[in-house]
C-alpha cells in the first residue's frame, strides 16, 4: 500500500501545498492573481505553521506562489521546513535562481522543482509571461539546478498562443535532461470568472493532444469507450483533496486543494490540526462518493473521468459535473456526457455567485492550478 493511501486511512494530512506569496515577477496571461500583498503570513507565522504541520504528520510540503523567491525570507522558511524533515517540492519560474541559490537548494536537499516553460521560443514564452528575457533566465536556472544534481520538471500549459510549440518545449526538456508535463486546459479563476477560458484551444486540438501517443503512452486504454461503472467505483471518492491533502494560501486560508476554493478555516485563528480534524467543510468534502454526485453517478464516464470537484465547485455545485472534465472525457472518447450536450444548448455560464470571496481570493485566482500533468 502506498504511503499516501495509508495516511488517508489514518486521517493524516500527508501532503500540503503552501503558497508563500501571490506576488510575482511574471504576469502570465493565464494567471489572474492579484499580485499585491494583502497581508501575507509573516516568517514567524509560517514557522509556527510548519511546526504544527509536522506535529500533524505532514510528509510532503509543496512551496509555491506567486513566485517563492520574491519572499526575502524564503531560505529561512526552507531551512525550517528541512529541519522539520519535510520532503520539500518547489514550484517556481526560476527567473531569480542563480548559482548561489541553486547550490543552497541542493545543500538543503530539496526533493524536486517544477518550473513553468510555455514555449521554447522567447517571442512566445516572454509574451505569455510578460517578462522580457524570462525564457533565457529560466533555462539558465534549469541548467544550474541540473549541475547541482537537482530533479527538475518543466510544466507547460496548452493554450491558443503556444499550441504550436508543445513539441518544441518537449524537445527543450529532452535537451536539458528534465521531465516535461503538459496541462491540457486553462482553469477558470477561483472567484468564478470564466473569461480566461478563452485561452483554451479548440476541442479538435485538445482531442489531438489527448490522442497523441508521445504524450499519452497508454493512449488506447486512455481513449477507449468507458467500461460500465461498478459498485466498487460508486464508493470511490473523487480525489485526494481534503482526504490526505490540503492547501494553504499566503493569508492562512485553508482549502481542500489549490483548485478547490472552499474555505475551511484560517491558520491564523485555529491550529492546523483543529481545522484538519474538525472543519465542517472538510467533513462534507470527505463524505462525498461517486454515488452522491448528481449527473456524474449516472454518467457513462463516471469511473474513468478526471472530474475535479474544485472545478465543479467553481461551476456552482461540488456534487455536480465539471464541464471542463466533460470536455476532456469527450475529447478522449468521442462520447459526450449529458451535461456537455445540455451545456452546448445553453448560453455561456454566468459569473457565479456561490463563491464567497475571502481575502485570499479577492481579485484573482490561486496559483499553481495549471501545473499538473495529464491526466489530473
Ligand atoms: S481533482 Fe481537482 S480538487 Fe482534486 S486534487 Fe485534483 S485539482 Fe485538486
Ligand atoms: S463526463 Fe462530466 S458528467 Fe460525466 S463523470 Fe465526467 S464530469 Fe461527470
Amino acid at each position: 500500500m502506498e504511503m499516501g493511501e495509508r495516511a488517508q486511512q489514518l486521517g493524516i494530512p500527508f501532503s500540503v501545498h503552501l503558497d508563500l506569496t501571490y506576488r510575482c515577477n511574471e504576469k502570465c496571461v493565464h494567471c489572474y492573481l492579484d499580485h499585491h500583498d494583502h497581508g501575507e503570513l509573516t516568517t514567524a507565522e509560517i514557522k509556527n505553521l510548519l511546526k504544527e504541520m509536522a506535529e500533524a504528520g505532514v510528509f510532503i510540503l509543496t512551496l509555491s506562489g506567486g513566485e517563492i523567491f520574491l519572499r526575502k525570507d524564503f531560505f529561512e522558511i526552507l531551512e525550517c521546513a528541512r529541519e522539520l524533515t519535510f520532503c520539500v517540492k518547489l514550484k517556481t519560474n526560476a527567473v531569480l535562481i542563480r548559482e548561489e541559490q541553486a547550490a543552497k537548494l541542493s545543500d538543503l536537499g530539496v526533493q524536486s522543482l517544477q518550473i513553468s516553460i510555455y514555449s521554447h521560443r522567447p517571442e512566445v514564452h516572454d509574451v505569455i509571461t510578460k517578462l522580457p528575457g524570462s525564457l533565457k533566465r529560466s533555462i539558465a536556472a534549469i541548467r544550474l539546478l541540473k549541475t547541482q544534481g537537482l530533479k527538475v520538471t518543466i510544466a507547460n500549459v496548452l493554450m491558443r498562443t503556444n499550441m504550436q510549440d508543445i513539441y518544441g518545449v518537449r524537445a527543450l526538456a529532452e535537451e536539458l535532461g528534465v521531465e516535461c508535463t503538459l496541462d491540457p486546459t486553462v482553469s477558470p479563476m477561483l472567484d468564478g470568472d470564466r473569461s480566461i477560458l478563452g485561452l483554451n484551444t479548440d476541442e479538435s486540438v485538445l482531442r489531438e493532444v489527448l490522442h497523441d501517443q508521445s504524450f499519452m503512452p497508454d493512449v488506447e486504454e486512455f481513449c477507449a469507450p468507458p467500461a460500465p461503472v461498478s459498485e466498487e467505483s460508486m464508493d470511490a471518492f473523487p480525489c485526494s483533496a481534503g482526504h490526505n491533502a490540503c492547501y494553504i494560501s499566503p493569508y492562512g486560508e485553508f482549502y481542500p486543494c489549490v483548485a478547490f476554493p472552499l474555505s475551511c478555516g484560517n491558520v491564523r485563528q485555529q491550529r492546523f490540526i483543529d481545522i484538519w480534524q474538525n472543519s465542517e467543510q472538510l467533513k462534507e468534502v470527505r463524505s462525498i462518493r461517486l454515488r452522491d454526485l448528481s449527473g456524474c453517478s449516472q454518467c457513462l464516464h463516471g469511473a474513468t473521468c478526471t472530474r475535479c470537484p474544485g472545478m465543479a465547485f467553481l461551476e456552482g455545485n461540488m456534487r455536480g459535473p465539471s464541464t471542463a472534465d466533460c470536455e476532456k472525457s469527450y475529447a478522449r472518447t468521442g462520447i459526450p456526457s449529458k451535461n456537455l450536450l445540455a451545456k452546448k444548448d445553453r448560453p455561456a455560464l454566468p459569473r457565479l455567485v456561490q463563491i464567497q470571496l475571502v481575502p485570499a481570493m479577492v481579485g484573482g485566482r490561486l496559483a499553481g492550478i495549471g501545473a499538473t500533468a495529464i491526466p489530473a
